[in-house]
C-alpha cells in the first residue's frame, strides 16, 4: 500500500470526540511498550507521528490517525503496566469497553503481542474480550527482528496456542524496526476496508 498522507486527527477520551466520519477504522490493542506506536509509524513510513514513548502507561487517550484520507488507525492506551492505580485501570477499562462496543466504523482490532515471549495473561484477556464482543481480530506478533528467523515459526506457534486463537483468525509476524511483515499486514487490512 502506498501511503501518501498521514496525520493525527485527535486524542480522544470520550465518544463525542471520536471523528464523526464513516472512514474504516483499525484499533491497536496491546501491552504498554509492546510496539503499537512503532507499528503505526512503520506502516505509514513516518518516524514519529505516533508517539513512541519510553514511559509505558502514560497515554490514556485514544489517538486517531488518518491515512490517505481513507482509513483510521486508533492507538489504544496499553495495558499491563504495573504502576497504575486501580482508579486509573478502571477508567481505562471503561474507555476501551465504550470504544470497542460502540464504534460502528471499527473493522478489526489489531492485537499487538511480542513475538519473543508467550502472550501474557493480559494479552489472553484482551483476545477473549474481542472474541466475546465478536469483533474481528488480527494478531500481530512484533519485534521479530529480536529473534533469529529460524525461530519465527516456533514462536508463532506458541503465540497462537497460548492465545488459543480461532483457526480462521490471522496471525502476522512484524517488525517495527525492519518493516518485516509490513506488506503482508497491509494486504490483510485491505480485506477489511
Ligand atoms: P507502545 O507503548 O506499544 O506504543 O510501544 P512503542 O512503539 O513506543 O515501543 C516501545 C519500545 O520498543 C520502543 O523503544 C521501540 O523502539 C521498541 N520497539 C517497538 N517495536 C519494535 C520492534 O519491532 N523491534 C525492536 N527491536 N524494537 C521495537
Amino acid at each position: 500500500m502506498k501511503v501518501t498522507s498521514s496525520d493525527i486527527v485527535i486524542s480522544a477520551v470520550k465518544p463525542e470526540q471520536y471523528p464523526n466520519t464513516p472512514i474504516p477504522e483499525f484499533a491497536l490493542a496491546g501491552r504498554s511498550n509492546v510496539g503499537k506506536s512503532s507499528f503505526i509509524n512503520k506502516m505509514i513510513n513516518r518516524k514519529n507521528l505516533a508517539r513512541t514513548s519510553s514511559k509505558p502507561g502514560k497515554t490514556q487517550t485514544l489517538n486517531f490517525y488518518i491515512i490517505n484520507e481513507a482509513l483510521h488507525f486508533v492507538d489504544v492506551p496499553g495495558y499491563g503496566y504495573a504502576k497504575v492505580s486501580k482508579t486509573e485501570r478502571d477508567a481505562w477499562g471503561k474507555m476501551i469497553e465504550t470504544y470497542f462496543t460502540s464504534r460502528d466504523q471499527l473493522r478489526a482490532a489489531l492485537l499487538i503481542v511480542d513475538l519473543r515471549h508467550p502472550p501474557t495473561k493480559d494479552d489472553i484477556a484482551m483476545y477473549e474480550f474481542l472474541k466475546h464482543y465478536d469483533l474481528p481480530r488480527i494478531v500481530i506478533a512484533t519485534k521479530a527482528d529480536k529473534i533469529p528467523k529460524g525461530k519465527w515459526q516456533k514462536h508463532l506457534k506458541i503465540t497462537r496456542q497460548t492465545l488459543n486463537m480461532e483457526k480462521e483468525d490471522e496471525l502476522l509476524l512484524f517488525s517495527g524496526e525492519t518493516g518485516e511483515g509490513k506488506e503482508q499486514a497491509w494486504g490483510v487490512l485491505k480485506k477489511y476496508m
